[in-house]
């Protein structure tokens, strides 16, 4: 028999969403309740984190909730390409048990 553990949040439990430079390693921590302006690149090294064509594909006619869906596939995506140069983090209060 297998046990699984899962921890499962909404968007509401993310307290802050992090930058993390793929080179230095620097953070950059947004809250999560406002709108972030994704760096061009990072503000301490200048490795470049994304190109301006990469948000092409975000549609503001439709819903932000299809475009969050559909955009997590695409920066998975780019993520497996190693296509941008910093990782996304999501930070959350530890579950209660
Ligand atoms: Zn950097």
């Amino acid at each position: 028999m297998t046990v699984e553990r899962r921890i499962i949040a909404g968007l509401e439990d993310i307290k802050a969403i992090s930058l993390e430079c793929k080179s230095c390693h620097s953070r950059v921590t947004f809250s999560a309740d406002r709108k972030i302006d994704v760096p061009l690149s990072c503000e301490r090294c200048g490795k470049p984190w994304r190109s301006q064509q990469s948000v092409s594909a975000y549609r503001t006619n439709d819903s932000a909730i299809v475009n969050l869906v559909q955009s997590i596939a695409t920066i998975r995506t780019l993520i497996s390409e190693d296509s941008i140069g910093f990782s996304i983090l999501l930070e959350f209060e530890e579950p209660s048990l």
